[in-house]
């Protein structure tokens, strides 16, 4: 089968490699019918996550058809059409149990990536992300060996398209979660710091949830004026205003908003020399967004983080945290709690996460996809891969159709 493989920095290749073959009695081999390339996979093509191999297969947000199962797999059914969330999850461990799929202490073989780790046993494996998580191959191919089939793969009704489900699998119930842990609803005032995938999709389920006055910091015009049109949001460019979380302090009565969302991570831009500390490996992560997040934010507030973060960070400001009473929440999406109900919104059209699909691509395609996204060139937003071909058609997605343009504030988001 055809595969997009790691090869080194900045060099992803699409090549031939062997298919997929059912090792476990709960895997299913799925044939992927829409995959998308995700920030989180950004992080691996930028050299910037260890233990990745030369080969080794990425991609961690797909769907697709149930080509075979395992002996134990009652879920799903040869032939049925399944979302697959990026966290692979047992269903049956402590923290299944409790919904937290994402710490599930069963499926990662791997160390993880915490530093001060002990004894603890390691959190959730994910898809095609380094052997930190289990060496899972990913899903960026013809066809992917999904572990775990009775507690992840969801199956999808046929009314709705690839494009309307797809992101199902990671950046919509990362986004939803994102608002849920800022805890934040009508009349009440929110900060997402990145105007990326996971950002939008944060802005869009802020505003299905009433979220009065949503700030939103970026420097990329294209992406703070598709969300000022589809979300109503208030564009800072944080090149043209130095400190946007003093904007958004001036701009609410000089308390700052009831919860940030750190939707960026940390590869923020805007400190020039924790970019060179993080370069040197003396630095974990940039701390540049996560400082602006806690400025921004009233006190007793909540800063709510889905952007990724990796090791330690020097200029935390801990103290001012403290000083203001605030709550962090953080984490990989525990995406198998949310899917069924984000799937009930789709289809009830209060949601439509396929508007922000900029470029549909062939699975061969996908090293000028990884590119642009990289670059931010051609105003990409998010690139969808048909590993089928050109012939499949993932349904109506673009943005800039006349049916999207004409939409007013009220419509769905
Ligand atoms: P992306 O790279 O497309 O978007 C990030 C955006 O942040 C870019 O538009 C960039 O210009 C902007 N940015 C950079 N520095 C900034 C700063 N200082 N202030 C404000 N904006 C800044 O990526 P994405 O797909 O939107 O993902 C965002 C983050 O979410 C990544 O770290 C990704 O790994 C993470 N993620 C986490 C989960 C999870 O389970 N928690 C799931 C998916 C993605
Ligand atoms: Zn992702
Ligand atoms: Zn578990």
């Amino acid at each position: 089968m055809r595969a997009l493989t790691y090869h080194g920095t900045q060099d992803v290749r699409v090549d031939t490699v062997a298919d997929p073959k059912i090792q476990d009695a709960q895997d299913i081999i799925l044939r992927v019918t829409a995959t998308a390339i995700c920030g989180s996979d950004l992080h691996l093509y930028r050299g910037k996550m260890p233990a990745l191999d030369e080969g080794d297969i990425l991609g961690h947000e797909f769907m697709g058809i149930v080509e075979d199962v395992g002996s134990q797999v009652t879920a799903v059914r040869k032939g049925d059409r399944v979302v697959v969330p990026f966290v692979i999850a047992c269903g049956d461990c402590f923290f299944c149990g409790r919904k937290l799929f994402s710490a599930c202490e069963t499926t990662n073989t791997g160390p993880g990536a915490i530093m001060n780790k002990k004894d603890a046993r390691s959190g959730a494996a994910l898809f095609g992300y380094t052997k930190l998580y289990g060496g899972i191959p990913g899903g960026q191919a013809d066809y992917v060996r999904v572990p775990q089939a009775n507690t992840g793969p969801m199956k999808v009704p046929d009314a709705l398209t690839d494009a309307q489900v797809l992101f199902l699998s990671d950046i919509l119930p990362t986004g939803y979660q994102a608002v849920i842990n800022a805890d934040v609803g009508p009349g009440q005032t929110l900060a997402i710091f990145g105007a990326g995938p996971v950002g939008l999709m944060a802005a869009a389920c802020a505003r299905m949830l009433g979220v009065e006055r949503i700030f939103m910091i970026d420097h990329h015009d294209y992406r703070l004026a598709f969300a000022k049109e589809h979300y109503g949001i208030e564009p800072i460019h944080f090149d043209r205003v130095e400190d946007p979380a003093g904007f958004i302090i001036e701009n609410t009565a000089h308390r700052g908003v009831d919860a940030s969302i750190d939707a960026v991570g940390f590869e923020a831009k805007g400190s020039t020399i924790e970019t060179v500390l993080t370069t040197l490996k003396l630095e974990g992560s940039s701390g540049q967004a996560l400082r602006q997040c806690i400025a921004a934010t009233r006190r007793g507030g909540v800063v709510s983080v889905p952007g990724v973060y990796a090791g330690f960070i020097h200029g935390f400001l801990f103290g001012d945290a403290f000083e203001k009473g605030l709550t962090f929440k953080m984490g990989q999406t525990h995406v198998q709690r949310l899917m069924p109900e984000l799937l009930e919104m789709i289809g009830e059209g209060q949601l439509r996460p396929e508007i922000i699909i900029s470029h549909q691509m062939t699975l061969e395609e996908a090293v000028r996809g990884y590119k642009i996204f990289d670059q931010k060139e051609d105003d990409c937003r998010k690139v969808v891969l048909t590993p089928g071909g050109p012939s499949t058609v993932v349904g109506e997605f673009a943005a800039d159709t006349e049916r999207t343009r004409s939409m007013d504030a009220t419509a769905p988001v």
